[in-house]
């Protein structure tokens, strides 16, 4: 019998491999996997004739080969199968990227179904990786709404859609409510089982709406709820004291440079805060490169000196190896032991520094969220800092306010409006770093279409040739089952072909080894590589100082915050930096982003922005796998469905406080499973 606490183990079509494939999505259930929510969908409902297929439209054609299959190999090492079909109206191109399966799919006496984005290369249509049905097999890829999952290296869009189809089709339960029925009546819900179900398997995009609304008021009601129990279970705990507060000017001066203005009001906020035995619960804001990083070290510092422990968690390993390389540089030498968790150690690495950690002698304690959030035990522990680096949702702030007996402390670079943090945080602190480290040059931003592209690759060329390096950033190609390794392998393809030939390019995506990545970013920050290619899903988290170009590639699918953030990458030394936005569509919406763009540096004007067009769902990450967003602007939507949360919230809890009542069970569970990596508000 499948329920949802059923092991998706068991769940037909998945075996053991696919099954610890998912586990690394966080996905351990089937109630995990019905829960792991769509990005976006595709609508593979239009079937199109070839002439009438336009430039950037994502449609299907019907169409038979008019050629031979052409299958070589690129430069870049890709396997690349090319051919053209024809449907009686037009040609199109198409080519694919390391998809063996397309060669003994594809046979000249049979018609196929392709479905893709169409892009053009020179006069003819064309379709890279587009998904590939015969029409004889009549199967359940075409012709309907496709929802597009949250990808791993490994799992397929294919994979998690059998894995949920799956799931809807033998469970034996409804989906078990978590919003009380009283609230989901006075609020005009729909059962989450509804919900679920409409979300994975949408007939029509009309149904889609309330199935949404239901799904974004369960999350911001747990989020709500969370916070407001945590705050109510905050009030009698304690926190150790660190009283020596003046030692962080003695830090300050060991430091080779001064710190800003802002630094030391944020600092002395914090110092503040940490005097009193009421746990610190504060936010510090600031821009990429206002120099969050020594603010934490401050104050670890302060701690270290009384002799306490902290830790500095990342979300990546990328961000957290590099912030122990800083934190061990700035400590080791005023006798202050470091410590590193990471997930890629070797073990005799990892029980070595564990050792450091539980006897007590390393008092920075450096790793990612997940490592030091498990089974290690800190003796001492007075504060606990995550750089969130935007990667973070609000949640994992409930989770880390959890506990409450120490001083916590959240750095983010995405500054949360004011509109929002006053409903989500109400009795959070909030520290501003509003000042860059002087000398800094604000980075030129241009936003430019195909016909300024050759300007572009010059201007760049010349940059490489002065001994400057760049970035080349591609988004995932999300029609089809490709993920980032091909789009970038892909897009490197084609620099190396065009105006970037003989030039040390090098690729970095998630299907690499971290020793590899870890080779790549060496090899970039030496110098020695004159570019890089990467999409987002790898964090270019990399302080690379001589680099002053961004070249970022279909920038209309890019999120404002997210611009910003890769953005930051360059503007790091003391060579003028430029970001160079690629533009192919030229929507009103994209206009207006690349327009902010190019207007403003101002992180805190761009998230405003930012909230605006995408609503606070999407812009809090309020959930690991995502709310599906299928609306951009539609935020006055969204903060009405999140004060509507924070109402039923303290509605809930006045009623009852514990969360004790059969109909808040669930409720309650939820909640404690989103923190129990911590330990319970509630027990
Ligand atoms: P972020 O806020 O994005 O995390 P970092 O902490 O990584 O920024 O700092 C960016 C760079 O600026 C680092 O190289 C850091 O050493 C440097 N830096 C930080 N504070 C100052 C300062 N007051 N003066 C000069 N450089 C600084
Ligand atoms: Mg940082």
């Amino acid at each position: 019998m499948i329920t949802q606490t059923t092991d998706i183990r068991y769940l037909k079509g998945i075996g053991e491999k696919r099954a610890e494939l998912f586990n690394k999505l966080g996905v351990f259930s089937v109630g995990d996997l019905l829960r792991c929510l769509p990005r976006g969908y595709e609508d593979r409902t239009d079937i199109r004739d070839i002439c009438d297929a336009e430039e950037g439209e994502s449609v299907c054609v019907r169409a038979s080969l008019a050629s031979g299959i052409r299958s070589f190999r690129a430069r870049t090492g890709a396997r690349v199968i090319q051919a053209r079909a024809s449907d009686g109206t037009g040609i199109i191109n198409l080519t694919w990227f390391n998809a063996p399966y397309v060669e003994k799919t594809l046979r000249s006496d049979e018609s196929f179904t392709f479905f893709g984005r169409i892009t053009k290369r020179g006069v003819l249509p064309e379709m890279i990786n587009p998904v590939i049905e015969p029409s004889s097999a009549a199967g359940d890829k075409m012709g309907k709404i496709v929802p597009i999952y949250p990808c791993t290296a490994g799992l397929t869009q294919h994979n998690i859609r059998a894995a949920v189809k799956s799931a809807l089709n033998s469970l034996e339960e409804p989906v078990s409510e978590i919003i009380p029925e009283k609230i989901r009546e006075e609020y005009g819900l729909i059962p989450t089982d509804t919900a679920i179900r409409i979300i994975h398997e949408p007939q029509s995009f009309d149904d889609f709406e309330n199935a949404r609304r239901t799904l974004a008021f369960e999350e911001f009601l747990v989020l709500q709820t969370g916070v407001a129990a945590a705050k109510q279970g905050r009030g009698d705990r304690t926190a150790p004291i660190i009283s020596n507060v003046k030692c962080i000017a003695e830090f300050a001066e060991s430091l080779p440079f001064k710190l800003t203005n802002a630094q030391k009001r944020v600092i002395n906020e914090i110092a503040a805060d940490i005097r009193r035995s009421t746990p610190m619960n504060r936010l510090v804001q600031g821009d990429v490169g206002s120099g969050k990083t020594i603010v934490a070290a401050a104050v670890m510092y302060a701690a270290a000196q009384e002799g306490y422990a902290s830790v500095l968690m990342a979300p990546t390993e990328v961000l957290a190896s590099q912030h122990f390389g800083n934190m061990k540089k700035l400590f080791e030498p005023l006798g202050i032991k470091t410590a590193y968790l990471a997930g890629s150690q070797k073990a005799a690495e990892r029980s070595e520094n564990i050792r450091l950690i539980e006897s007590g002698e390393a008092r920075v304690v450096v790793g990612t969220h997940a490592l030091i959030c498990g089974s290690v035990n800190i003796p001492r522990l007075a504060l606990a800092i995550t750089d969130e680096q935007h990667r973070f949702g609000v949640r994992q702030r409930t989770r880390l306010s959890g506990d409450g007996r120490v001083h916590t402390l959240v750095m983010t670079a995405t500054p949360i409006p004011r509109t929002l943090s006053l409903i989500l945080y109400g009795d959070l602190d909030i520290s501003v770093i509003d000042e860059l480290p002087p000398g800094r040059q604000p980075i030129s931003t241009i936003a430019i279409g195909e016909g300024m592209r050759k300007k572009a690759e010059q201007f760049v060329l010349k940059k490489l040739d002065e001994g400057r390096q760049a970035y080349f950033i591609c988004p995932l190609v999300e029609e089809s089952e490709v993920i980032d390794a091909n789009a970038v392998e892909v897009y490197l393809d084609e620099l190396k072909r065009g105006a970037y030939k003989n030039r040390r390019i090098a690729a970095l995506h998630g299907k690499m080894k971290p020793s590899e990545k870890e080779q790549i970013m060496r090899e970039f920050s030496e110098g020695r590589l004159e570019a890089i290619v990467a999409t987002t899903v790898v964090e270019v988290g990399v302080d690379v100082p001589n680099a002053t170009v961004m070249v970022i590639e279909n920038a209309e699918r890019f999120g404002l915050s997210q611009l910003h953030q890769l953005r930051g990458r360059v503007g790091r030394g003391s060579h003028k930096s430029y970001c160079i936005l690629i533009c192919k569509t030229h929507g009103e919406a994209a206009t207006e982003r690349m327009k902010i763009m190019c207007e403003t540096n101002d992180g805190f004007k761009i998230s405003e922005k930012d909230l605006e067009i995408r609503g606070p769902g999407e812009f809090l990450g309020t959930r690991q796998h995502g709310l599906p967003s299928m609306k951009a602007g539609n935020l006055k939507y969204d903060m009405q469905i999140l004060r509507e949360a924070h109402e039923a919230a303290f509605e809930i809890l006045k009623n009852d406080p514990e969360l004790a009542l059969e109909e808040n069970k669930n409720l309650r569970l939820r909640i404690n499973d989103d923190i129990d990596s911590i330990g319970g508000v509630l027990n």
